[in-house]
């Protein structure tokens, strides 16, 4: 969470559930056929179970990012629709430190809303942002939760993002939480995935698998298939784009949105939405021109 007092968006900007299963229509009529539900919290909108029920009519997998908070009130809803894979924001394994990084203490919630969904046979990813000085001392203990469970690790170097705090000297790179983990470990390289956005490592004799997000020390941009449409019905064709194409407004007028899709597509920038050079960290954050994290969803 920002540390300033954050202003939510009011409810009538936002896209209401037969708005975000029409967008999600023309998308997979374009080819889309994956839609992950991210935040914010997805899970926090009173219309949860109803976006979920529409859009799984859509020949798409639905998956989901969440804090976990509220996993268990929709647990029935998640299993009878499939929404097998799970993404889950756990930045520690400190009930303290979570207490001081998300501004609840909702941690005992939360792991044991982890272990109910390894109990219910969902596949899981826990999404760490690694900031040096924070995650060193968790990376052990963040490893051996794939010892006997199949837990898929994936730390995410930390990124510039407007009031984030952005210093590269945060960040810590996967060269260097692999030498950490290699210090107890015996890790091995898997091979990844088409257009994966982790590089993907195993434990020798672990059920879970660990990866890392390079997106600051070595970018992947050229593999990138992914848009983002925000709450309020924005498209971002890159994590770090300034630009974004109002789409919800077009398409309450009744225009032609798959046109508008494709422009975003086209104007895609080479890489980093064209904000930051290439393999440098030498980004001003007073230049940034993009949301917070918590506004733009993961
Ligand atoms: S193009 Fe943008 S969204 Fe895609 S990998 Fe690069 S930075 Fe991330």
């Amino acid at each position: 969470m920002p540390l300033e007092n954050y202003r939510f968006m009011p409810h009538s900007k936002l896209m209401s559930a037969d708005e975000v299963y029409n967008m999600a229509k023309i998308f997979c009529h374009l080819g889309v056929n994956k839609i992950r539900l991210t935040g914010g919290e997805p899970l926090v909108r009173k219309d949860f179970g109803e976006i979920i029920e529409k859009l799984a009519q859509l020949p798409a997998q639905i998956l989901l990012t969440t804090n976990g908070i509220l996993i268990d009130e929709y647990l029935p809803i998640l299993i009878k629709h499939q929404v097998s894979n799970i993404n889950l924001s756990l930045d520690t394994l400190n009930a303290e430190k979570f207490k001081l990084i998300t501004k609840r203490n909702q941690f005992d919630r939360v792991w044991s809303n982890m272990q109910l969904l390894l109990e219910k046979g969902f596949k899981l990813k826990i999404n760490v942002v690694a900031m040096k000085g924070l995650v060193e001392d968790e990376l052990l203990n963040f490893v051996e939760l794939t010892r006997n469970w199949p837990i898929h690790l994936r730390f995410i170097e930390f990124m510039p993002f407007t009031d984030n705090g952005w210093d590269k000297s945060k960040v810590i790179s996967a060269e260097a939480m692999l030498a950490i983990i290699g210090s107890r470990y015996d890790v091995i390289k898997l091979k990844d995935e088409p257009h994966a956005t982790a590089k993907k490592y195993m434990a020798i004799g672990h059920q879970g698998t660990l990866a890392f997000i390079t997106t600051m020390s070595q970018q992947f941009c050229g593999e990138c298939n992914r848009l983002r449409l925000t709450a309020e019905g924005k498209i971002k064709n890159c994590l770090f784009g300034k630009e974004e194409i109002d789409l919800l407004s077009s398409y309450r007028s009744g225009a032609d949105i798959e046109a508008l899709i494709k422009q975003s597509v086209q104007r895609k920038h080479f890489s980093m939405g064209g904000q930051f050079i290439e393999g440098s960290m030498d980004t001003n954050p007073q230049t940034i021109e993009n949301r917070s994290m918590i506004s733009i969803g993961g």
